[in-house]
């Protein structure tokens, strides 16, 4: 399989590249406007034809690249049923599979972060989106978050998953590049609650700024990143 973990710099996302063949079919999931460039030009390198980009969910801190690569190469845009964006031209939901020329992704209904958050699943890996980050959680307090319906995507789905399962987040803010199931179970500390209540209680506790970005990413991600002036 051909797998390309990209960041950005500015919002510290991860961006993932996907494809089982040089010369195959491509998947895309989180791109930021800013890569879309840098991605167009890793596509043709590795010889491979974009047909899906996918958001986990719309990011307030950064404006998607989704809208300009389905610009550029006609792939579909695809988010979770529950994204209201009227950009899209695929919308999953909750066990679907997004397939991909021999790959296939389960979508994982994992809300909390956001009221649309997805996590897409292979038989060896899971990126988690915002929901679960190598030692933390996607923060709870804006777009329709609720830190009891985060404990139950978490303890509920993800933590249910095979213990090696490697986690691929949407951000890391120290450089750390990949973790797993099991690592995260015994080492996240947001993870060491013994209650639904408890891992409420300490997600509302947080306090935390609001992102730089959010005023401007938000509806431009409505749009899948299209109302931008480039
Ligand atoms: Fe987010």
């Amino acid at each position: 399989m051909i797998f390309r973990q990209l960041f950005d710099s500015q919002s510290w996302t991860y961006t993932y590249l996907l494809a089982e063949r040089r010369g195959g079919e491509a998947l895309i999931i989180d791109p930021v406007l800013d890569g879309v460039p840098r991605y167009l030009r890793l596509i043709r390198e590795l010889d491979l034809q974009l047909v899906m980009a996918v958001d986990t969910h719309i990011h307030a801190d950064h404006v998607t690249g989704m809208g300009r690569l389905r610009q550029a190469t006609r792939c579909a845009a695809a988010m979770g049923e529950q994204a209201r964006t009227e950009c899209l031209s695929l919308c999953f939901r909750e066990g679907e599979t997004l397939r991909v020329d021999g790959i296939a992704l389960e979508a994982l209904y994992t809300p909390g972060h956001t009221d649309d958050s997805y996590s897409l699943v292979l038989p060896d890996r899971v990126f988690t989106g915002d929901t679960l980050l190598i030692g933390g959680t996607g923060r709870t307090d804006f777009q329709n978050g609720d830190p009891g319906a985060q404990y139950d995507s978490l303890f509920g789905k993800l933590l249910m998953l095979p213990d090696d399962l490697v986690v691929y987040p949407a951000h890391d803010y120290e450089g750390r590049t990949s973790s797993t199931i099991g690592m995260e179970r015994r080492f996240n500390p947001r993870l060491q609650v013994d209650s639904r209540e408890a891992y409420v209680e300490q997600m509302n506790a947080l306090a935390l700024e609001p992102p730089r970005l959010i005023d401007v990413a938000v509806p431009a991600n409505r749009a899948c990143g299209l109302d931008i002036a480039a």
